[in-house]
């Protein structure tokens, strides 16, 4: 089949592209190295909506962020993914730091970014966030920031791309690229691919991927950044708390999750290994450190995860979003952070370079915008519940105690368009493993839920996919190997 578009990588960027590409009458797919979407920086980042001031105003992911930030109420909508516009303060903790503040401030409502305010009382700072160090002197508030959750925002797009007709291939890493005829040949490890149009939005390897066709004009350095998360627990934080940024980060934040847990992170550490996502104890020292800096309480004996995610940063420091001197081929690279923020604005901008291209975007008579909200036990009142659990018993079934999912929840994220086949595949679409025993008591039924839906052998069940086994074998027959190799008796 000859594809009008192919996308390369399916983390936000290119879901969102896919996404916004479902509506035209165009044949388009979307390939993805690894066994399930939204696993690469997608996965592993802070999960704010960015009001938009912080970037310098020569960078265009500066424009981007603050169009992107208004475009996720109408995508909220459409797409029913967890995200709520709680707003933002930066701290400051001295005198000295309240100038730039009020620079950012300034800056930001003459380029559209609604609302921003600075308060220097801290009596009214403290009511607005109990759990703020009272050394606060002064806050930039920005309402118009939110948090949203990355991945459950990426299967989203992807689901309603899907259900408009782009086709999702995963486990297809994209291995070679000719372009013959104004036609791309992809050549992924599992076979071949033919599109007019070609998008790279293959994130820390999109410069491996553009280098693919001869064009070398940028590289991408991995920054790492380190988490710390915690339960839900006794501290609620009502806003997102960002000290006073650096020149190379906006520094260690305190963040409510959409799911009402906190987090202090990330740190920034300039890696070459692009694929490093350990933490360190002295990463996770100083991320804590940072944290307690803005909130003092933070409730150590509750941490239940450290993580790191990586920043693809791009040789520019700025988004490369570019109709190349390849007819057809487009860059979408070095999506650092704003990209969460601005990753429909960053569609918008793709959109109008295919147009450029000629590409014929014609809507389509079918189009449906909506993907629906996913059913969730946490949403229903206790009658709707047992009306539930009568139609069908698996709501009654409770798989993962910590977060309280039932085995129908589990189901229904596996036979989603683009559904989950692996245990994280599961855990990041519907939070078995998220909670404070990580996985401890539900992994291996969350296994043989995978293994009955997907009418697989229950020891082929992988954690992520490829050389992720959880099993080896059955003991049993480990021993009967053992037996016939003569050892035991
Ligand atoms: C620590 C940290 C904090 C952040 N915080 C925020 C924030 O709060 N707000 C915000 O707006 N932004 C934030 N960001 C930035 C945001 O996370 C990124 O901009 C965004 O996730 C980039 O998405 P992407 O789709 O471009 O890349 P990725 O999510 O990495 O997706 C690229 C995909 O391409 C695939 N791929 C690679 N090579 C190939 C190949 N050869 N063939 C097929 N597939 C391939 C990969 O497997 C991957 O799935 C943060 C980033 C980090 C690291």
């Amino acid at each position: 089949m000859m594809y009008d578009i192919i996308i390369i990588g399916g983390g936000v960027t290119g879901c969102t592209i896919a996404r916004a590409l479902c509506k035209y009458d165009l044949k388009v797919c979307l390939l993805e190295k690894e066994a399930d979407i939204a696993v690469g920086t997608t996965k592993a980042n802070s999960g704010v909506v960015h009001a938009g001031y912080a970037a310098e105003r020569e960078y265009i992911k500066r424009d981007l962020c603050i169009r992107g930030n208004k475009l996720y109420t109408q995508a909220a909508k459409e797409l029913n993914f967890p995200f709520k516009r709680i707003g933002s303060f930066v701290v400051a903790l001295e005198s000295g730091q309240i100038k730039d503040l009020e620079k950012k401030r300034k800056r930001g409502i003459e380029d559209g970014v609604h609302g921003l305010e600075l308060i220097l009382d801290r009596a009214e700072i403290l009511a607005m966030e109990p759990n703020l160090t009272d050394e606060v002197i002064a806050v930039l508030h920005a309402p118009s920031a939110g948090i949203v959750s990355p991945y459950e925002m990426t299967f989203a797009l992807a689901e309603n791309a899907a259900m408009n007709g782009v086709k999702f291939f995963r486990n297809h890493e994209v291995i070679k690229i000719d372009h013959r005829d104004y036609t791309f040949t992809v050549t992924t490890r599992r076979g071949e691919f033919q599109g007019k149009n070609l998008i790279n939005c293959a994130g820390l390897y999109a410069a491996k991927v553009s280098k693919m066709l001869g064009l070398d004009y940028f590289d991408i350095m991995p920054r790492k950044g380190e988490y710390v998360l915690f339960d839900r627990s006794e501290i609620r934080l009502n806003k997102v708390l960002f000290p006073v940024p650096t020149k190379i980060s906006k520094g260690i934040l305190v963040c409510p999750t959409a799911h009402d847990n906190i987090f202090a992170g990330p740190n920034a550490q300039n890696i070459t290994d692009i694929e490093d996502t350990s933490t360190t104890t002295a990463g996770l020292k100083e991320v804590l450190e940072g944290g307690r800096q803005l909130v003092p309480n933070l409730p150590l004996r509750a941490s239940i995860r450290n993580f790191a995610g990586l920043r693809a940063v791009p040789s520019t420091y700025d988004f490369i979003i570019d109709n190349t001197d390849i007819y057809g081929f487009i860059n979408v690279a070095g999506i650092l952070s704003p990209g969460l923020t601005s990753c429909y604005a960053i569609a918008e901008k793709v959109i109008e370079y295919l147009e450029l291209l000629g590409v014929q975007l014609e809507v389509k008579e079918d189009y449906n915008p909506i993907r629906p909200k996913p059913e969730r036990l946490a949403d229903m009142t206790k009658q709707q519940l047992d009306k539930k659990i009568q139609e069908n018993p698996a709501w009654g079934r409770i798989i993962c105690r910590c977060e309280t999912i039932p085995e129908a929840e589990i189901i229904n994220a596996i036979h989603t368009p683009v559904g989950a086949t692996t245990i994280d595949g599961i855990k990041f679409r519907c939070r078995p493993g998220m909670g404070r025993c990580q996985g401890g008591f539900c992994r291996p039924r969350v296994m043989e839920i995978l293994s009955r839906e997907l009418h697989l052998p229950y020891q082929t069940i992988t954690k992520k996919g490829e050389d992720t086994n959880v099993l080896v074998s059955k003991t049993k027959d480990v021993r009967l190997k053992e037996m016939r190799e003569g050892g035991a008796e």
